[in-house]
């Protein structure tokens, strides 16, 4: 085939005929819709979402002459009637798109990112609809965030370049001095986001790598406090990725996805965690090192698994960098203390089961048995216990447990490796613990927590494996939401 010319083609008001009433027709129908396009449908049977659209429909099998005063055909129907349809189309020069049927259409859709009035079209020939879906994201990953900002920008310059006839050749030089110089007084995290973002595309287009290292002098830097969500990417925060994006320096932890290092493509990135039961640096040492990286002006994110102030050390940085007058910001994460029960099924609360939850860490037996006191796991308003850093002791810890008259019988769960592909659930009881239970589970097993109480027997996790879902190419991204068409 030769190359398929791409093409946004302007429907506004024309007649677009679209074959099929299934659900595919339905999903059809919206993007047609949204591009202001006459739809009619025809179909023996319509589904319902196709009927309350109040749309023009034909309920009857399909005939040639209903393409006769169409711009555009959709077929989404069976291959026999798309094939009827991709004729009649044919005789009538009309090109024809069939949903999931290459051989039957002579234009395909493609995988779309929209963000403040920019269009991504990105095309597989209709071959490949889960390669587009999972470029898209990428893509959308990598658009900066105030798109809006620069569209505005350079919709306002355009018109004076045209008015006063600068050359085209001239413009784009122009643009990105403009672009950059929307950031020249920056220094507020969200807006050094987009300024890297500027610094990036100009360094790449006056082929001077060099030029995005450079800082205004004196300039002082930024540190963000970030949380990575449990262990997928996908669990990470808008804000998280943004400020990956944005970083000259990341200091990261064990329990970080290398996925997540990936964003931040500018950014000199150091471990700085515990591995092997050994630091890599000390928690004073990493105090210097972002203190002082921020001070020579750069965009420092401190990355840590989780959220950075569950068992994170986070207060501890914030505070550091507090006493040495360096801005800095915390973005939340979803700490494995909540997501990892989640991912597992468990709720931590649940009417009837357990009115609160209480998140302790098992490192040290003796300071965890002081935290759990005097709760109880029992009854309508009994409290879930969450055990981070507890795997290695969970013997101890649940012997501990029963010797407070908590019930041997008391279900208990451990999670380990929560939201990466390797999730192991193990379910049972507290004496099952004690008594040293096989659960599968080894010393250095990747990370894991313990749930206890009524909760831990509960697996509301659907069945269906989150971690393995498979989006269809007809998703589209748009800023943010994710709009199934
Ligand atoms: N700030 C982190 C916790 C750091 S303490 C957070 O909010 O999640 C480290 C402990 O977190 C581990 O010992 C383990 O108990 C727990 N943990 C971290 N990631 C986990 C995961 N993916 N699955 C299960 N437990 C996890």
């Amino acid at each position: 085939m030769s190359d398929l010319l791409p093409l946004f083609v302007n429907l506004a008001g024309r007649r677009v005929v679209l074959v099929g009433g299934g659900p595919v027709a339905a999903a059809k129908l919206v993007q047609l819709r949204a591009a202001g396009a006459d739809v009619r449908v025809i179909a023996p049977d319509l589904h319902a979402d196709i009927l309350a659209s109040g749309v023009d429909v034909a309920r009857r099998p399909f005939a040639p002459a209903d393409l006769d005063a169409a711009w555009f055909v959709v077929a989404a129907a069976t291959p026999a009637v798309n094939r009827e349809v991709a004729a009649a189309a044919e005789a009538r020069r009309i090109l024809v798109n069939a949903v999931d049927d290459p051989p039957n259409a002579t234009a395909y859709l493609s995988g779309v990112v929209r963000r403040d009035g920019v269009t991504l079209a990105i095309s597989t020939s209709g071959e490949a609809p889960g390669l587009t879906a999972l470029l898209r994201q990428a893509l959308d990953a990598v658009l900066p965030d105030d798109l809006g900002v620069w569209m505005d920008e350079a919709r306002r310059l355009r018109a004076g370049w045209r008015r006063d006839g600068v050359p085209m050749a001239d413009r784009r030089p122009l643009l990105l001095t403009a672009l950059n110089d929307l950031y020249a007084h920056a220094a507020a995290p969200a807006d050094g986001a987009s300024a890297s973002a500027v610094a990036h595309t100009t360094a790449a287009a006056s082929a001077s790598p060099r030029r995005r290292q450079r800082r205004a002098p004196g300039r002082l830097g930024f540190v963000s406090l970030v949380g990575a969500g449990p262990g997928d990417p996908d669990l990470m925060t808008r804000r998280a990725a943004a400020r990956l994006r944005a970083a000259d320096l990341v200091l990261f932890d064990a329990l970080v996805d290398d996925r997540m290092l990936h964003l931040a493509r500018r950014a000199q990135r150091f471990f700085v965690g515990k591995r092997a039961g050994r630091h890599a640096l000390t928690q004073p040492e990493i105090n210097t090192v972002m203190i002082s990286a921020a001070r020579r002006g750069r965009s420092v994110v401190r990355l840590k698994g989780g959220d950075p102030f569950v068992f994170g050390r986070g207060g501890e940085e914030a505070l550091a960098l507090a006493a040495a007058g360096v801005p800095f910001d915390v973005v939340p994460g979803v700490t494995s203390a909540l997501g990892a029960p989640a991912l597992a099924g468990i709720p931590v609360t649940h009417r009837g089961a357990a009115s609160a939850f209480l998140v302790v860490s098992g490192h040290d037996v003796d300071a965890f048995e002081q935290s759990v006191g005097g709760i109880t796991a029992e009854g309508a308003n009994g409290v879930t216990l969450v055990v981070l850093m507890g795997v290695a002791r969970r013997a101890e810890l649940a012997g501990r447990l029963l010797r407070k008259g908590w019930r041997a019988a008391l279900p208990a769960a451990l999670v380990v490796e929560a939201g990466t592909p390797r999730q192991r659930v193990w379910r049972g009881t507290l004496n099952d613990l004690a008594n040293r239970a096989d659960t599968g589970v080894g010393e250095d097993d990747g990370p894991g927590l313990l749930v206890f109480g009524a909760v831990a027997a509960f697996d509301l996790s659907g069945g269906r494996d989150s971690r393995r879902d498979e989006t269809d190419g007809n998703e589209e991204v748009v800023k943010g939401r994710h709009v199934i068409s």
